[in-house]
């Protein structure tokens, strides 16, 4: 099985210009949390709901292109990361159709996953993304957001060059909202924000509160983006 694909134009009428001097710097991925693929894509391009994102991601592989890089896709929403508000000026959004908590959360097949990165791979390519700018919606919006979830494996998507997975340090993180906020997240919620980066890099337990397990993996993480930088 490859990850070879093609891209099928589904244009949506969602999205506005980007600011000329934003560089596209982040790269959000997304599940769509709907009943089916066709039904994401009919909202995701319905200008009522001003919402869309730049690929959709089926199940079986299948790629749709809903906006041109090139443009400002309308899919984080209230967002932040690393000391940025508006994340879709700076952003490429992927959306997986995965049905999401709401209606039965369920594991990305590997042709997803295969077509994932590979189609990821194409994107930092074109674009200025550093490794610690590869996050998920939960990462960019803690409070409000959940996806693309703990049964998404960051860690083989890291081990092909997209985004950073840590090792877990031998000793925890002295001060976990200093932590968190050098890693980019927003700590004002610092309970929902622990959470998030439990959902992504410790998913066992995800409860928001730093036990020492997930002091380690937070320090872990800290490591990686000090060598990432
Ligand atoms: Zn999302």
């Amino acid at each position: 099985m490859t990850g070879a694909y093609t891209v099928v134009e589904r244009p949506s009428p969602n999205f506005d210009a980007r600011e000329p001097d934003v560089p596209v710097d982040i790269l959000v991925l997304h599940y769509t949390g709907m009943s089916s693929g066709e039904a994401a894509l009919a909202r995701l391009t319905d200008i009522e709901h001003q919402v869309s994102a730049h690929y959709i991601v089926e199940e079986d592989g299948r790629v749709y292109q809903l906006v041109d890089e090139a443009h400002r896709a309308w899919h984080a929403g209230v967002s932040y990361w690393r000391g940025h508000r508006n994340i879709n000026a700076r952003s490429v959004g992927i959306e997986l159709v995965n049905p999401g908590h709401e209606y039965g959360y369920r594991p990305f097949p590997e042709i997803q996953m295969l077509v994932l990165e590979a189609l990821a791979l194409d994107i930092l390519s074109r674009h200025p993304i550093p490794s610690r700018n590869v996050v998920g919606h939960s990462d960019v919006a803690p409070t409000r957001k959940e996806d693309p979830g703990e049964l998404f494996d960051w860690r083989s998507l890291a081990a092909k060059g997209i985004g950073l997975w840590p090792e877990r340090a031998a000793r925890g993180s002295a001060n976990v909202m200093d932590a968190l906020s050098y890693i980019g997240y927003d700590t004002t919620d610092y309970a929902r924000a622990l959470a998030a980066f439990q959902r992504r890099f410790r998913p066992s337990d995800i409860h928001g509160v730093a036990d020492p397990d997930t002091l380690c993996w937070l320090q872990g993480l800290v490591e990686v983006c000090d060598a990432a930088r």
